[in-house]
């Protein structure tokens, strides 16, 4: 199956898009049309978009490496492709699950977000990371305390013990956060089944315990793709923030198949609005 083969649909909205420009102006009406919140029902599982970013996010030209910059500039011709920072919760069997938090800054939309649909921060039953980048665990911490006082937090061995390796300069917003949420921390092994019946796939590239999580015909991808018209239609084109770049190739292209073969819904933290898609072959 040849990359170029794919068009991708805008899941739940019944829009095929073309690659490149026509993409990206179709993914800003869309934006438009769903304002930053956004809920899609799969059999059991109710997943709710939330966007994080208040000011609108490009992921600039210059982040992007292994493809020659004239492919790079047709696919993205504004000098950045349109993006998020977005995080997704989960609702089934009576609780709530938040994959990722984002960055937690002052004008951060995921509480405005998960309060306009009635969840009080409380609420949260579970939280499962993809990694811990700032933009995916800054939200966990308010004024030096946690949050989200209820929540079971879950996050990757690997990449609990990939993190505590690095130089405590690296580290330092990663070991304040566990230690804020150290009684309610939870380690898993990767194809360990979490509550809710999700499923906590490898996905090490990104980071060292970098994980996608599959939930009924979701699949929550993390940061696999950073700049969605570039990386779909390329890849093994890496944005700059993929720690082992042979093994962000390799996951990416991985997901990316099997969310094609499976049929499922993708959702990505840095997707453009609203951040579901789902790709389908052209026939
Ligand atoms: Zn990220």
């Amino acid at each position: 199956m040849k990359r170029r083969d794919w068009i991708r649909t805008m899941a739940g909205m019944g829009l095929l898009l073309a690659a490149g420009q026509t993409s990206q102006r179709a993914w800003a009406s869309a934006q438009a049309e769903n304002g930053k919140v956004k809920t899609m029902t799969l059999g059991e599982m109710k997943m709710t978009w939330i966007q994080d970013n208040a000011a609108d996010r490009k992921m600039q030209n210059s982040l992007f490496q292994g493809a020659d910059k004239a492919i790079i500039e047709q696919l993205s011709p504004d000098g950045g492709a349109a993006a998020t920072v977005s995080c997704f919760l989960l609702e089934t069997g009576g609780k709530r699950v938040l994959f990722d938090t984002a960055n937690g800054r002052a004008d951060s939309l995921l509480l405005p977000g998960l309060a306009s649909i009635g969840v009080k921060p409380e609420d949260i039953d579970y939280i499962y990371i993809t990694h811990f980048h700032g933009d995916h665990i800054g939200g966990m911490m308010r004024d030096g305390k946690p949050v989200f006082t209820q929540a079971e937090v879950y996050v990757a061995k690997a990449e609990y013990d990939g993190w505590m390796a690095m130089p405590a300069e690296r580290k330092g917003q990663v070991v304040s956060t566990m230690e804020a949420y150290s009684s309610r921390l939870h380690q898993f092994s990767f194809g360990d089944e979490l509550p809710g019946g999700v499923v906590a796939m490898e996905a090490i590239g990104h980071t060292p315990g970098h994980t996608v999580y599959r939930a009924g015909q979701f699949l929550v991808i993390g940061d696999l793709i950073h700049g969605a018209a570039i990386q779909l239609k390329h890849p093994e084109v890496c944005a700059s923030f993929d720690m082992d770049q042979p093994k962000a190739v390799a996951a990416r292209k991985k997901y990316l198949k099997y969310a094609q073969d499976e049929g499922l819904t993708m959702a990505g933290m840095h997707l453009p609005a609203p951040a579901f898609l789902k790709l389908t072959m052209e026939n």
